[in-house]
């Protein structure tokens, strides 16, 4: 996995209030399994051999409600076409929508177009490490911000998809509508990340979500958290 400078911005996980639902010991246990299970199952994808921003920026946009295979191709074609902030910004944003095409729902592209032009009219053609200037941005929202924070500047950032909130709160809460729940679970993202590996950690819960703690019919049996595991064995009838 690609390794980057760490910034100095890390967030003060251990005051946060969820540190609080967690047993240090199980929080441990869960940071070592899912971190060994990731090395052995983690997915090979392109936007982890880049430390580019931009590249990071354009994967985890196309990644919003597209499912993984569909956004390979297509991360490749859009990349080989607008390699840069600076090509990307300058192209017509008609142009852009039709390049993205068939990936669907053309907000996105827009919005994506709408950031490049404005990080080369204001940072350069540098997208901004800290927290504040990039969810300034319009179309990067508090997840798409702590997924550039981890996977583009090596940071200990939180982050919360669907993916990441479901497994957090079938294996830390396990009762209630996840959903209900957000500050908690935002504040639980943040305070098992274990120091210094904020991207493999959050990479992990990606793929974990994706293949193993799944909306449907999570594959309890051979899943390595049962034991810390608050719904298992999962029934349907939970949320
Ligand atoms: S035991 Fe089942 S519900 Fe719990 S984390 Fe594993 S796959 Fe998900």
């Amino acid at each position: 996995m690609p390794r980057r400078k760490a910034s100095n911005s890390r967030p003060t996980r251990a005051r946060q209030p969820a540190s609080r639902d967690v047993e240090p010991s199980a929080k441990r246990r869960f940071q070592n399994r899912l971190l060994k299970w990731y090395r052995e199952h983690g997915r090979d994808l392109p936007w982890r051999k880049t430390s580019d921003p931009y590249k990071i920026l354009v994967s985890e946009v196309m990644l919003q409600q597209t499912q993984v295979d569909r956004v390979v191709p297509k991360y490749r074609e859009f990349l080989s076409r607008y390699p840069s902030f600076e090509e990307l910004a300058e192209a017509p944003v008609q142009e852009v929508k039709e390049t993205w095409y068939p990936l669907g729902y053309n907000i996105r592209p827009v919005r994506l177009h709408g950031i490049a032009r404005e990080t080369v009219a204001k940072y350069g053609g540098t997208l901004p490490a800290e927290a504040e200037d990039l969810l300034s941005f319009k179309g990067i929202g508090r997840y798409t911000a702590g997924a550039i924070r981890s996977f583009a500047f090596n940071q200990d950032a939180a982050i919360l998809d669907t993916n990441v909130m479901r497994i957090l709160h079938r294996i830390f809460i396990g009762e209630g509508d996840a959903k209900a729940q957000k500050t908690r679970l935002w504040n639980l993202s943040g305070s098992l990340i274990p120091k210094g590996k904020g991207y493999d950690f959050n990479q992990a819960l990606m793929d974990f979500g994706a293949t193993v703690c799944t909306a449907r019919d999570p594959y309890c049996l051979l899943c390595p958290m049962t034991e810390l595991c608050k719904s298992y064995p999962f029934t349907p009838d939970r949320k």
